[in-house]
């Protein structure tokens, strides 16, 4: 009898997910490492989580992505988390191991650091303060990274003040929280800028933060990557600004599960980008 290895699969789980940019990345990178193997989009209603993920494992899954609404709630179906998932309250990567036990992670954050260090190779994240407009998801994942870099103090500002609160008294005392409104006036001496809201995004309202008082010298980065090049980048640029948009944080939040699933360490380079955005 031959011995038939069975294929790997993977794939994000969310809802919706139609407009998951995920499984062109990873078809792409399983393709270009000659790998034989599937990521698929599933749209799974939050009533159907924990028999979703009881399941896929027997049908050949070997771990998946996870996104909105279901990164918080996969924490208390996995077995274990790791630190980072547990800080942050939220879990992007799954691995389903061979023991039967789901570990979950969150790598957000170092794709994040990642996607700067590529693209502003000198940005000095100790040389001053950083402001973080939003206190959501993204939010948790890129304060928990600034301050593992070495970020000196983080300005921490949202609409609803209560989440930013939130945040302060989860991670520290780095963390000051400003008010929205007010936030237009602690630029004058940060070093690095992040929009965690969905502000700017297709859809959504532009990002409407007066730039005025902006230190020049600041390194701007928007994770929002529909579209690439925002207005906040636009204006931040106008200013002088070195800017990095969001979709190198997608493809490097990406990397560590891909390689954890399918045993190769997917290269983040241009024809990743490229194909990624369809061109
Ligand atoms: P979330 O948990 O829903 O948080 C949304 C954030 O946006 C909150 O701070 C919210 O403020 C703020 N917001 C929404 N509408 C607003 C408005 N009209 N005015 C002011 N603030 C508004 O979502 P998330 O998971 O943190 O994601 C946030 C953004 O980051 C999204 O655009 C997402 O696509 C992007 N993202 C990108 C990457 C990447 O790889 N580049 C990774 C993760 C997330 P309130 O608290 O006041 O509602």
């Amino acid at each position: 009898m031959t011995d038939h290895p069975r294929i790997p699969l993977a794939g994000v789980i969310g809802s919706p997910i139609a407009h998951s940019r995920s499984p062109i990345l990873h078809n792409y990178w399983l393709k270009r490492y000659g790998i034989k193997g599937h990521y698929i989009p599933m749209d799974i209603a939050q009533a159907d989580m924990a028999e979703a993920l009881r399941m896929l494992p027997k049908l050949g899954f070997v771990g998946l992505n996870v996104t909105i609404p279901h990164k918080e709630s996969v924490i208390a179906l996995a077995d274990i988390v790791t630190d980072r998932a547990a800080l942050i309250g939220a879990a992007n990567t799954l691995i389903f191991r061979s023991d039967g036990k789901i570990h979950a992670d969150n790598t957000d954050g170092s794709g994040f650091v990642a996607n700067l260090r590529q693209n502003a190779p000198d940005w000095q994240p100790k040389s001053g303060p950083a402001m973080v407009f939003g206190a959501g998801g993204a939010a948790r994942a890129v304060v928990a990274a600034l301050i593992e870099v070495g970020v000196p103090e983080i300005r921490i500002t949202n609409r609803t003040r209560a989440r930013a609160e939130a945040l302060r008294s989860d991670f520290g005392a780095k963390l000051t929280v400003v008010d929205w409104v007010q936030s237009a006036h602690c630029l004058d001496d940060v070093a690095t800028v992040v929009n965690t809201t969905a502000l700017g995004m297709v859809g959504k309202p532009e990002f409407n933060v007066s730039l005025a008082e902006l230190n020049p010298a600041a390194l701007v980065n928007d994770l929002v990557y529909t579209p690439i090049q925002t207005e906040l980048l636009t204006h931040a640029a106008e200013r002088g600004c070195q800017t990095v948009d969001g979709l190198g944080m997608l493809l490097h939040q990406a990397a560590p599960g891909f390689e954890r699933w399918f045993g190769q360490r997917p290269e983040v380079d241009e024809d990743t980008r490229d194909t990624v955005m369809g061109l």
